[in-house]
């Protein structure tokens, strides 16, 4: 119940709107240091804490604020993440619609933009992948121990993009590699032929991808990572 009236008091005219400026879809990470692992990142920039500071935009509809909240919700119920409404606090997230669904990695300090385009984005899925970025979480095809789990086919990705796939020195928490991870892309992801970008192995037929909803492994590593 409490989680609920916290959630709620996100929408009670709290939240300002920011000025929807010009901006090119990006892909939906956004980094400021490759060579930090998650948990350094984390330690340095939450200061021990789990609860984080938001605002939602005022653009978005009352529907899109509740499946907003449904998102958030989730992370609530199964993890000690606790959203919290920001009322004038200088660092916080910041969910606004603009041109595409992406994320920061980590706390960035300051006002961080989490971008949940209007059209295109107001999925429970889609919006617990960002979330997932702004608590940490790289792409799960970017782990470092990736290379047993999965190929990635060069040939077939599109050159500009090719950063998507590029391996991270990442802290994977003793948790497993999950085909099946919120953080997963699917097989053809930023393909230029229609083929496999990433390749399942030793089992090419596993299912990879999925924005449905996050998994077990998905709330463990939250829950690691924050010592819920
Ligand atoms: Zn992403």
């Amino acid at each position: 119940m409490k989680t609920c009236l916290s959630l709620l008091l996100l929408f009670l005219g709290l939240c300002q709107a920011q000025p929807l400026v010009g901006e090119q879809s990006v892909a939906d990470v956004l980094e400021d240091n490759e060579d930090m692992d998650i948990s350094t990142r984390i330690l340095i920039s939450n200061n021990g804490t789990s609860e984080l500071l938001l605002e939602v935009s005022s653009a978005y509809t009352s529907a899109e604020k509740s499946r907003i909240v449904d998102a958030l919700q989730s992370f609530h119920q199964s993890t000690c993440i606790r959203f919290v409404p920001r009322r004038n606090q200088y660092d916080h997230i910041s969910i606004q619609s603009r041109g595409g669904c992406y994320s920061y990695l980590g706390r960035t300090g300051g006002m961080q933009v989490l971008s949940l385009m209007r059209s295109g984005c107001m999925y429970y899925g889609i919006m617990q992948h960002e979330v997932n970025h702004a608590l940490g979480f790289n792409h799960e095809q970017t782990r470092s121990d990736r290379d047993q789990y999965v190929k990635i086919n060069w040939q077939n990705i599109n050159p500009s993009t090719v950063y998507n796939f590029q391996r991270k020195n990442t802290n994977n928490l003793n948790s497993p590699y999950d085909y099946t991870s919120i953080m997963h892309y699917g097989r053809t992801a930023f393909s230029i032929n229609g083929r496999d970008s990433i390749t399942p192995i030793p089992n090419s037929s596993v299912q990879i991808g999925q924005r449905k909803g996050m998994t077990r492994n998905d709330f463990l590593r939250i829950n690691r990572l924050y010592r819920c």
